[in-house]
């Protein structure tokens, strides 16, 4: 029984990687850095201090965007959100509220609604000093361009929100504008989820409560946090009880939600215009330049593949992973060419015997399974002698084949691969076989 249709929407943010920050002129390139070492007045949030955009952080949005069929606002603008915590130096966010760069999109039947830009936060760390529990910040990520994704609530399990999810991923990576590496914090995923029933699902009622799961770092675990959640939310909802908004996070260990706060709205931020940044303009012209500039993108390629070289789902999803891999991939077959290997074969070695990762260039795999193929088959003298011992034992299909039963061809060929443990070029084995069955 199936009472309630899980109602979720998702939040992405993904961490460009611009070399400098949104606002100021410190490197954005945070990681393992040595605390406060890429910091200003401007990221430190010092009174005075003016931020001015980053305007490769800006097209990167844009072009994301673009990949997902956006619309790209020709004016739009950044708003102050308004809220206290030790890694907000400012106390408050430079983001967009009204006018983001991006409106609308689509995944295949997902929804997207908007896509902007804002800039990241500090980090805490948390240490034990002389014995003491201590807080301390590094301000390093502060002000690292951050790019927001957020979908309509169109989502119903956790498959499709996994698809979506990757898909985000490969497209950041394919344009070149993040690593969007979970485990280093470059991609961080929100999820708002409401249970509907069908009477509401009718009506295209939204339920009146959303609950969002945060600080969730890995596909893996958004998936259990998310099912963990739906049970709750199931078991509180049946027993006749009611469910708050409310943000929560998940533990690993228990495998449930926990309340980490209520959820705050719009009003409590306090948005309004940023005074200290110019409004963002586009012309239809620099916005179609932007467009032409993207490259081939994941979902083109899939399409490609499959046309092309016609291999299975599986096998293209992992070519095509990262452009790397698919560019390699795309010029091993071209050179295969040479040698009659087929895309099929060349796939074959790079995903299950990895051979492309002891080859980094292509044209070392291709020598080498050219030098495979000679190794492995049997040479001639012996594939001869095989078929002669073949064609002597064999009397009943020998006579067979003479009375014009051509399918014990393919029982014969079986029986001299036997002898040669497999080692036969196929083609090699027929023609010897067909000489020899067609000289008597
Ligand atoms: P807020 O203003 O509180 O952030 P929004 O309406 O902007 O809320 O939506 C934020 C996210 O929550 C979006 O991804 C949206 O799809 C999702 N969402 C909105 N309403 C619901 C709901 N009833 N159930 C699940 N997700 C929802
Ligand atoms: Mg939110
Ligand atoms: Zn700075």
């Amino acid at each position: 029984m199936n009472k309630f249709t899980p109602i979720i929407g998702l939040e992405v943010h993904i961490e460009l990687s611009t070399k400098s920050k949104m606002f100021c002129g410190c490197s954005s390139d945070h990681f393992g850095k040595a605390p406060n070492t890429q910091v200003c007045p401007v990221c430190l949030g010092l009174p005075g201090a003016l931020p001015f955009a980053n305007k490769e952080a800006v097209t990167a949005t844009v072009k994301f965007g673009q990949a997902f069929g956006s619309r790209i606002n020709s004016f739009s603008k950044f708003d102050r959100k308004h809220y206290f915590y030790p890694d907000l130096p400012k106390s408050y966010q430079i983001s967009q509220y009204d006018m983001p760069l991006c409106v609308g999109g689509a995944f295949e039947d997902k929804r997207i609604r908007r896509v902007h830009l804002e800039e990241d936060t500090g980090k805490l760390v948390h240490e034990t000093i002389n014995g003491e529990k201590s807080t301390l910040i590094d301000f390093n990520r502060s002000s690292v361009p951050l790019m927001e994704m957020v979908t309509e609530p169109d989502f119903h399990d956790t498959v499709s929100i996994i698809r979506f999810l990757k898909e985000a991923q490969m497209v950041a990576r394919y344009l070149g504008i993040s690593n969007a590496d979970m485990e280093k914090g470059s991609m961080r995923l929100e999820a708002n989820i409401s249970l509907s029933t069908e009477e509401g699902i009718k009506k295209g009622e939204l339920p009146n409560y959303k609950v969002e799961l945060k600080n969730i770092n890995s596909f893996k675990f958004l998936e259990k946090a998310i099912n963990a959640e739906i049970k709750r939310q199931e078991e509180i909802l049946t027993a006749g009880g009611t469910i708050h908004s409310e943000t929560r996070g998940y533990d690993e260990v228990k495998q449930t939600t926990y309340s980490q706060r209520s959820k705050e709205e719009a009003k409590d931020y306090r948005y309004f215009p940023e005074p200290d940044l110019p409004p963002m303009r586009f012309t239809d012209g620099e916005i179609e330049e932007i467009k032409n500039s993207l490259p081939e993108l994941p979902k083109d390629k899939r399409k490609r593949f499959a046309d092309k070289y016609s291999l299975s789902n599986d096998y293209i999803e992992i070519l095509i992973s990262n452009p790397g891999r698919s560019s390699y991939f795309e010029e091993a077959v071209s050179l295969g060419q040479n040698w009659n290997l087929s895309a099929k074969l060349i796939a074959d070695l790079m995903i299950n015997k990895k051979l492309d990762l002891q080859h980094p260039e292509p044209a070392g795999l291709i020598k080498k399974v050219v030098e495979i193929i000679k190794v492995e088959y049997s040479d001639g003298s012996d594939v001869e002698t095989a078929v002669n011992e073949v064609v002597a034992e064999e009397s009943k299909a020998v006579k067979d084949y003479n009375n014009g039963k051509g399918e014990v061809v393919g029982f014969l060929m079986g029986m001299v691969q036997k002898k040669l443990k497999g080692k036969g070029n196929p083609s090699m084995v027929r023609e010897k076989l067909l000489n020899k069955l067609n000289e008597r």
